[in-house]
């Protein structure tokens, strides 16, 4: 759909978005809220939408009068700017987890990922133990390819259902997501995922609750989850000859002493040093600065540039 008019005013856009979207779109929502980092202004405009259909209304809307989009999950991957976003944020709310074969599971993009987890061990399914603990939306795990343990939610999608950019919805193969390490064709091609497939398997349901027992204790042990964070700020480094294939970006930052470097309310945490925590009213800023500069710190020791993980939402 083509762009009516770029030289509509501001309130005019605002009266057309709320004419197309309805009493579900709110102004100036804070983001603090919907972040798991607890920073971040305000949006502009924010609409949730529980089906694809208004998924799609949304982005046609969106293009139409000109607005930037962000499509939001559960917040936990993301930094937003202490300004806020001047746009439409759109939260994917899609619910429902069914069993739609022997052995594989339809979950809404809206789900959080470990009821999934949750519903598969109930279920007796194997296969994604490896995801328990791991906080967002099913949406935002396959955008971002989410994984631990050494699963990643991309290699048990089968299929998906999704909004194109251009507002048509339809299924696609799990060949359409291009998974990669923290990486996936949605990071590029402005597509909205509404439910996934899951391939899993028949197991021993004492033994995946085992599994994810296990992997919940040891992630509490790791991880510092007294504070707000977004997990790993920085994405491993490829590198074959490390287990995995990959370097830890925890490992450079231990070796630059990271842990407790502070700017503002954001500290690197003392248990993990790939991981910024907000120690109480940190700014996305505050959070912004320490990340550069440790991802300085480790250029000039090491030569490599950190890749970031969380994603920046506006002008910070
Ligand atoms: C304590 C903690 C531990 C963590 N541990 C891990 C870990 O072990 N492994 C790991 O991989 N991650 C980890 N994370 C990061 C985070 O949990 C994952 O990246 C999660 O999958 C993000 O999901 P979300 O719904 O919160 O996404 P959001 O933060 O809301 O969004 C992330 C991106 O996904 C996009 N997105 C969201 N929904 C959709 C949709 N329906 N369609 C298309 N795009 C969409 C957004 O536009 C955004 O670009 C951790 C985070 C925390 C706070």
């Amino acid at each position: 759909m083509c762009p009516v008019n770029s030289k509509l005013s501001a309130k005019e856009k605002a009266r057309l978005l709320a004419e197309s979207l309805g009493p579900k779109l709110v102004r100036d929502l804070a983001m603090a809220e919907f972040t798991s980092y607890q920073t971040g202004g305000k949006a502009a405009f924010f609409y949730p939408a529980s089906e694809a259909k208004e998924v799609g209304q949304a982005i046609n809307a969106a293009r139409r009068y000109e607005i930037p989009l962000f499509l939001l999950g559960g917040g936990t991957n993301i930094l937003v700017s202490d300004k806020g976003f001047d746009g439409l944020v759109v939260r994917v709310t899609v619910k429902g987890i069914e069993r739609i074969e022997s052995n594989q599971v339809r979950c809404g993009a809206g789900e959080q990922l470990e009821d999934l987890v949750d519903f598969a061990t109930a279920n007796g399914l194997t296969g994604i133990e490896f995801a328990a603990g791991i906080v967002g939306s099913v949406g935002g795990a396959v955008y971002g390819n989410a994984g631990a343990y050494g699963g990643e939610v991309g290699r048990i999608v089968s299929q998906m259902e999704v909004v194109k950019s251009d507002g048509v919805i339809g299924f696609v193969g799990a060949e359409f997501g291009q998974f990669a390490y923290r990486d996936s064709a949605f990071k590029r091609n402005d597509a909205v995922l509404i439910r996934a497939d899951f391939q899993l398997e028949p197991g021993d349901p004492e033994l995946i609750r085992k599994r994810v027992d296990e992997i919940i204790e040891t992630r509490e042990e790791k991880l510092p989850y007294e504070h707000p964070s977004a997990g790993c700020f920085f994405k491993n480094i490829p590198d074959d000859s490390q287990p995995h294939g990959k370097l830890a970006a925890g490992k450079l930052l231990e070796e630059i002493g990271a842990k407790g470097m502070t700017v503002g309310g954001a500290t690197v945490s003392d248990r993990h040093a790939n991981i910024i925590v907000n120690t109480g009213g940190a700014t996305s800023k505050d959070i912004r600065e320490l990340a550069d500069k440790l991802k300085v710190k480790v250029y000039d020791k090491f030569g490599i540039m950190l890749e970031e993980e969380v994603i920046q939402v506006g002008e910070i």
